[in-house]
């Protein structure tokens, strides 16, 4: 192993670890090994004697590109099948965290087959210690893991304190009570009778740039509980989705309804998140963009910040989302004739799925997609929750304090009537299944 990894100099020379996280590491070992110490005197041993379980090792990078050996307990399988897992299976983990092999935020200890993702010892992921509990893995427990892992941990390393890594310690043990790795997930899954296509925020920014260079029409729509709620009342709003070419799903709550139902949600795809990133792709293909909704001067306001961060980035033209009937086929002539590739569309469920359905291509625009809020946040009208909100599925907490009259009754009310139609799906899904055996 170690003549896999290179010498490792060029990392900077920071100490590897804050005295007082070390106390702590030590400290939890310490506290954990004691609580199970019934478990890891007797049961253990008489287990991994029986044949039951055993112990694998396997080789991980370590602080400085040092290679460590961790060891996890997996359930003998019969007849040479694969091992699984324990619910036990992390406990040699705390050796590792005694010693100081590991700490208990750190970036996730790779295998050197993994090396190259992150570019090569160089990475500055290995001037800390890994950990048992890192940033990417709290962001994919709580659907919110867009970029690179690479990224979480530059960010990481960049940010890294006590305080800090006490935050992702409390958020992560917080996101494992709702959330649940989103593992292998189907292409497509259905909530509600509504079905998603089960993407990730890179697959979809893909997808968007295919369309447009292949001339696909394409309308896209994002649903979050409140989206299923107002759809359960509104047949034109179910026709429209069901028309939609790409349904993603938004926010925590519908992560929580595909753990639920066991239709795993792959990511948390929303408009707020997919915007800068969609800037950048558009600015480095030359498509353009036109921004439609909100109250005056805030679309504006959102193109001019899209604008200072991708100055490549064209934006053809904003307009307000308020407007009569009357004055709708003045709009879509202008923005025909800007020649706008993407039109984003914020004017809240159903009125601008129902809107785009009826005018993307009058408008001459290839990707429509229906935005809410958006707006409202790149103009600074309205701010967005801090990243340690969002992390544990608290964004919604966030926007009711900001606008508590407009929203009490989308998250007060809407959140039980959601999860209620959800336990209701669950129930009759479960007795479908059991009439059909
Ligand atoms: N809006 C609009 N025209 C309308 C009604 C609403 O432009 O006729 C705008 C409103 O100003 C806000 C957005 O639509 O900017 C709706 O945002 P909401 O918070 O409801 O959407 P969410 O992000 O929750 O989907």
């Amino acid at each position: 192993m170690s003549a896999l990894l290179p010498e490792v100099p060029a990392l900077p020379d920071r100490p590897l670890i804050h005295p007082g996280k070390r106390i702590f590491d030590f400290s939890i070992a310490i506290l954990m090994l004691a609580l199970l110490a019934p478990f890891c005197v007797f049961v253990l041993p008489l287990l991994l004697v029986l044949g039951k379980w055993r112990l694998q090792g396997r080789e991980a990078i370590g602080a400085r590109g040092r290679p460590v050996r961790l060891l996890r307990i997996v359930a003998t399988a019969p007849h040479g099948a694969t091992a699984t897992n324990t619910a036990y299976q992390d406990f040699p983990l705390l050796f590792a965290l005694l010693d100081g092999r590991l700490s208990l935020v750190g970036p996730r200890p790779i295998g050197p087959h993994e090396l190259n993702d992150f570019g090569g010892i160089s990475h500055p992921r290995f001037s800390v210690i890994p950990g048992m509990f890192c940033l990417w893995g709290l962001r994919m427990r709580s659907n919110i893991n867009y970029g690179t892992e690479s990224d979480a941990d530059l960010e990481y390393v960049r940010d890294s304190s006590l305080r800090g890594d006490f935050g992702i310690l409390g958020r992560a043990l917080l996101a494992r009570l709702y959330s649940a790795d989103a593992g292998h997930c189907a292409a497509t899954q259905s909530i509600s009778g509504i079905r998603f296509l089960n993407l990730s925020m890179d697959n979809l920014l893909d997808a968007i740039v295919c369309s447009l260079n292949n001339r696909m029409r394409t309308h896209i729509a994002f649903v979050n509980p409140d989206c299923v709620n107002i759809a359960a009342g509104d047949a034109a709003y179910r026709a429209s989705l069901s028309k939609c070419d790409w349904v993603c799903a938004d926010g925590i709550g519908m992560k929580i309804a595909g753990k639920l139902l066991r239709r795993p949600i792959r990511q948390n795809i929303n408009g707020t998140d997919l915007f800068p990133r969609l800037c950048g792709e558009l600015a480095k293909s030359g498509h353009s963009l036109y921004l439609l909704g909100a109250r005056n001067g805030v679309a504006e306001a959102a193109a001019n910040w899209a604008r200072s961060h991708y100055p490549a980035l064209k934006v053809a033209g904003t307009r307000s989302g308020y407007f009569s009937e009357s004055e709708e086929p003045a709009l879509l002539q202008e923005i025909r004739m800007t020649g706008a590739q993407v039109l984003l569309v914020a004017m809240g469920a159903p009125r601008q799925e129902l809107w785009l359905e009826r005018n993307l291509e009058t408008s001459g625009a290839l990707v429509g997609i229906g935005v809410g809020g958006l707006f409202d946040f790149y103009s600074g009208r309205v701010p967005r929750a801090p990243m340690w909100l969002r992390e544990i599925g608290g964004e919604w907490v966030y926007r009711l304090l900001m606008e508590p009259g407009r929203m009490w009754r989308r998250y007060l009310v809407g959140n039980w009537v959601f999860l209620f139609r959800i336990a209701i799906e669950k129930l009759t899904a479960g007795r479908k299944k059991g009439s059909a055996a």
